[in-house]
């Protein structure tokens, strides 16, 4: 091992110390080379195709359908038989069994769809082993606990299943975001059409081999692929009870529009710009790795990233150091390497937008620090940023950047850090750092975010419901609130 270097803080730290590349191997996974439409249990041809790529290379990894109109209305045809034909009658205690078969499978094959998750996503294999896999099983297993229990979910309410739920999903957390809706939606006795998005259809793909070895019966899901065309198709469709979308505010609002006076159930799940408040009486080395773990999880391609760090003036200066020095720590490079704590970016369209709202950061007079990083030649990358000198009225402290960018901007008050937390058009999520617990139900009960955490940042569960305020959605998904959109209530 390489000597240890005493640091002027006293920490011993190891000088020139690098780590062995530790690539996960992909053998695990089959991909096929080309995929139809999964409709009523079997697979159709695609009359259109596309090819998805690994983000982390750029290289082919397999022929897409993309469904047309015609395609989506056949797969909401067999969603509404399967639906009629015993679905939404079975028992819940038999619609759970298959629930909980589906969540054993996902755990059995759990590497082989975290692998595929980094390869199609770019994201970290530590991140798609230890948090989406899991966490998609876990939701499985959760829903399937609530299936044979919605009376006393909501008792003297007669729950009844809505009928056939369209779901839409975004990229960056593909088999996650199918979990989060699919599972309570079977849960309470519906069918589903689900379109993964463009970018990252393959474990939704592989997905479907997991319903053939759960023997769901077919027409329950049905999984059609494809860009924001095919979206819209599924919207519009008259045979959709329900349509639950995540994804950018502005594609939100258009089907919210689009919905107005149709009577179907919509749930938005949208953006954000979470304010992460770090007060001066915290952990502070605490505070840093919540931090980091707010924005660089997932490359920040995550809605509740706590992309605003607002610091308490008094401790600005040792906390702003203290993040540079983790950051110059950060591994960037290969999804599929163990070591990876960043991985690449989804797609080069997004890759676009990060530079471009950068550059706004500079234009408008912030300060950027990025650590020595050597990216990778081929594939989309982007370093983990930090601007600091931020003022509100920058784009970057406006807009979602939906990437490794952090915002950090100061405060003195309580009182002022809830304005300027609050001072945002969205509200999904918030974070924040102090050793008092009052403080902490103080900001709580202030913040107008669907999600406060404390002492930690982005911690999921399935038992704890998830969602935002003003423009970054309604309804919830996660806990028994989950439930409800899935449901009516009438006779
Ligand atoms: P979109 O909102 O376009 O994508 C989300 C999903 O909706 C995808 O499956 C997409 O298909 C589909 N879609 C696109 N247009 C329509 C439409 N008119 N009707 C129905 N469905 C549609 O997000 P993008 O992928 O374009 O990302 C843009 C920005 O949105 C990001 O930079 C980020 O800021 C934000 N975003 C936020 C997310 C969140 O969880 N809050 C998730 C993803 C993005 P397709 O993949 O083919 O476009």
């Amino acid at each position: 091992m390489a000597e240890l270097e005493t640091q002027q803080g006293g920490l011993a730290v190891p000088d020139g110390w690098t780590y062995a590349p530790a690539p996960e191997s992909t053998d695990i996974v089959r991909i096929a080379e080309r995929y139809g439409h999964y409709v009523g249990g079997e697979w159709l041809e695609a009359s259109e195709i596309y090819e998805t790529i690994a983000p982390r290379d750029e290289s082919p990894l397999a022929t897409i359908g993309q469904a047309t109109k015609a395609d989506v209305e056949n797969a909401v045809a067999a969603a509404r038989n399967a639906y009629a034909d015993g679905w939404s009658s079975l028992p819940g205690s038999e619609r759970a069994k298959y629930l909980f078969r589906i969540a054993r499978i996902l755990q059995e094959r759990a590497r082989e769809f975290a692998v595929l998750e980094s390869l199609n996503g770019g994201k970290p294999i530590k991140e798609s082993r230890d948090v989406d896999v899991p966490l998609a099983a876990a939701h499985f297993f959760y829903y399937a606990g609530w299936a044979d229990k919605l009376e006393y979910a909501f008792p003297n309410r007669r729950p009844r299943p809505v009928g056939v739920a369209g779901q839409i999903i975004p990229w960056n957390f593909p088999l996650l975001m199918l979990a989060w809706k699919v599972a309570p939606a079977l849960a309470c006795g519906n069918t589903v059409v689900l379109k993964p998005a463009e970018t990252t259809p393959l474990t939704a793909l592989l997905f479907c081999d997991v319903l053939r070895q759960a023997e769901l019966p077919p027409g329950v899901v049905n999984i059609v692929t494809g860009d924001g065309r095919t979206g819209a198709a599924l919207v519009e469709s008259e045979g959709v009870d329900k349509i639950a979308f995540t994804g950018s505010t502005e594609v939100g609002k258009a089907i919210q529009r689009q919905l107005a006076g149709s009577g179907k159930k919509l749930t938005l799940e949208l953006g954000g710009k979470a304010a992460n408040i770090v007060f001066d009486d915290c952990a502070l080395d605490q505070a840093v790795e919540g931090i980091v773990n707010g924005i660089y999880f997932n490359q920040g391609h995550v809605c509740c990233a706590g992309s605003r760090l607002f610091v308490q003036e008094s401790i600005y200066e040792p906390l702003v150091e203290k993040l540079k020095r983790r950051l110059t720590t950060l591994r960037v490079g290969d999804p599929l390497d163990k070591n990876t704590d960043v991985g690449a970016i989804n797609s080069a369209m997004q890759l676009e937008k990060i530079k471009e709202l950068v550059a706004s950061g500079e234009e408008e007079g912030a300060e950027i620090y990025q650590p020595p990083c050597v990216l990778p030649e081929k594939g989309y990358w982007f370093a983990p940023t930090v601007f600091t000198n931020v003022a509100q009225s920058y784009r970057i402290a406006q807009e979602e950047i939906f990437g490794p960018v952090l915002s950090v901007l100061t405060f003195r008050t309580p009182d002022e850090a809830v304005e300027k937390a609050n001072n945002t058009p969205y509200g999904l999520s918030a974070g924040v750092w102090t050793e008092k617990g009052s403080r902490i139900l103080w900001m709580a009960q202030r913040l107008r975010a669907g999600v406060v955490w404390a002492n930690t940042y982005n911690r999921f569960d399935p038992t704890s419901p998830f969602g935002g305020y003003k423009e970054s959605g309604f309804g919830r998904e996660g806990g028994r609130h989950g439930l409800e959109p899935y449901l009516r209530f009438d006779d």
